[in-house]
């Protein structure tokens, strides 16, 4: 066969026209608009000119391939003919428009066994709401319209109705996540003036909240009092003056200090903030409405502890320990909650009607009690390693009847699951994970097989093998991860 030169190749490189008439273009064309196709293969060809172009300036060049279809190279070494580089032009660009599409959200198959993973959504949401969001939400709803009186309604009054009744607050706010909350209640109640917070309680949380941050885009002063690992009511007591406006006191979440530590009780600084009139502001963050201490989250702030504590003003996020959509929710004292809606900036942070729909759901699995069964992530959280292992024996079973031993092997071993979202670091709920051995994929190539496949699985990889934990997978979901392990 004779050699072909770079410039036989550029002559052979398909036009736009030509690729966009191949059947893998025509059947791209209703999925991704014939526009956006044409845009799609211009980007194609040029790349290909461009690779060509590169290769006549260093001959010596192997342009490498990506594993799939005819690599680059073949096609400039076999067959540098039009037909083969029209079949490579159309192979790309099936390529582009399917990485397009898997850019998109898409639901996966968390079998990390993080309850609250933020990278994917944090809690998923229990079957009422789902619900809710589909069946009430997503075409017109009641969002601010009262069907009793035909006039305007308030938006979120159910879910406020709820939050103040499972936290036992006079009332409450929902706004777009908590740190949003942690903005308006700053704003509102201290910008101009002071806010006196415990230098152990300056952290950042989930990445990009830091509170000193929000407490300078609110427009109030940050005044530390204390020392890293320990503050004293006293500390709190001297930094008060005619310019402060708020104590603040914030959960550190992900964080823990261990050893030689004190701080004053939440009671303690509620009555000195009483005393000197002063509002007293606590950030909850990830905000148990139960106490999980028996799931082994004992240091995580329950709310309606901490408002018969005596806090103003609490605010915790609608999608970590609560098990809901994403959300700000604030509870407190009527005459401080009515101020904060009342603001211009409550305008530009309120919540939608799909979250909304979501929370007043799971708010009412908490209102009648059932929120330990109803809701994905408590229930996740209480599972028991005997629990997950009884699941995960019956899973392999099945597994082993679809796929040979000499293939891919299956086996439990013992190992820890964790909450996430920025909640609760320190505790890690024994599971029971099922080990993947692959005879020909490594680790990472089944890993990424994985997460390529349909529902994407998102699994872990520990001491160099697959593992997979049933803890954050649901019981329907089971099948289809068993077609997608069957079918490596
Ligand atoms: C997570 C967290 C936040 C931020 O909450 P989002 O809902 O993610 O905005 C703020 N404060 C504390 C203490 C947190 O734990």
């Amino acid at each position: 066969m004779p050699e072909q030169t770079t410039a036989d190749n550029l002559r052979a490189l398909p036009s736009v026209d030509a690729l966009l008439r191949t059947p893998e273009a025509l059947a791209l064309r209703e999925r991704v608009g014939a526009e956006h196709l044409t845009t799609l293969a211009r980007a194609v060809t040029e790349g290909l000119r461009a690779e060509l172009r590169s290769r006549s300036e260093d001959p010596r060049d192997e342009a490498s391939g990506d594993g799939e279809g005819v690599t680059t190279d073949e096609v400039w070494r076999v067959e540098a003919s039009r037909a083969a580089l029209l079949a490579e032009a159309a192979r790309r660009l099936a390529h582009a428009a399917r990485v397009e599409e898997s850019r998109g959200l898409r639901r996966v198959i968390n079998a990390t066994g993080v309850v609250l993973h933020t990278n994917l959504g944090r809690a998923p949401l229990s079957t009422a709401a789902r619900r809710a969001v589909s069946r009430e939400a997503a075409g017109y709803c009641t969002l601010e319209y009262d069907t009793e009186t035909g006039a305007r309604g308030r938006r979120g009054a159910r879910a406020e109705e709820l939050l103040a009744e499972v936290t036992g607050a006079e009332e409450g706010l929902v706004v777009n996540n908590c740190a949003a909350a942690a903005l308006l209640v700053l704003s509102v109640l201290a910008r101009g003036g002071e806010t006196i917070i415990s230098r152990g309680e300056l952290v950042e949380i989930g990445g990009d909240f830091r509170v000193p941050d929000v407490m300078s885009q609110s427009g109030s002063t940050l005044v530390e009092v204390g020392t890293t690992n320990r503050t004293r009511l006293s500390d709190y007591e001297h930094a008060m003056t005619e310019r402060t406006r708020l104590v603040m006191r914030v959960h550190p979440s992900n964080y823990r200090i261990v050893g030689f530590t004190a701080s004053p009780s939440l009671e303690e600084l509620a009555r000195l903030a009483r005393e000197r009139g002063l509002p007293l502001y606590e950030d909850a963050g990830s905000g148990a409405l139960l106490d999980l201490a028996p799931h082994g989250l004992s240091d995580e702030p329950v709310i309606r502890e901490s408002v018969a504590a005596g806090a103003d003003v609490v605010t915790f996020s609608g999608d970590k320990l609560l098990g809901s959509a994403q959300a700000g929710l604030i509870v407190g004292r009527r005459e401080i909650v009515g101020r904060l809606r009342r603001a211009p900036l409550y305008r530009a942070l309120r919540a939608d009607k799909l979250a909304l729909a979501a929370l007043e759901a799971t708010l009412d699995s908490y209102r009648r009690g059932e929120a330990a069964r109803e809701v994905p992530a408590l229930s996740m959280l209480a599972a028991t390693r005997e629990e997950i292992e009884s699941r995960a024996r019956v899973f392999v079973r099945r597994l082993r009847k679809r796929v040979s031993e000499a293939s891919m092997t299956f086996e439990i071993v013992e190992g820890a699951s964790a909450v996430g979202g920025g909640s609760a670091p320190t505790t890690h709920p024994p599971t029971a994970l099922v080990r993947v051995t692959h005879s020909t994929l490594s680790a990472s190539a089944l890993d990424e097989r994985l997460r390529r496949g349909s529902p994407p699985v998102v699994a872990r990889i520990l001491n160099e093998r697959v593992v997979i934990d049933l803890r954050t997978i649901a019981e329907e979901e089971e099948q289809e991860l068993t077609d997608a392990l069957a079918s490596l």
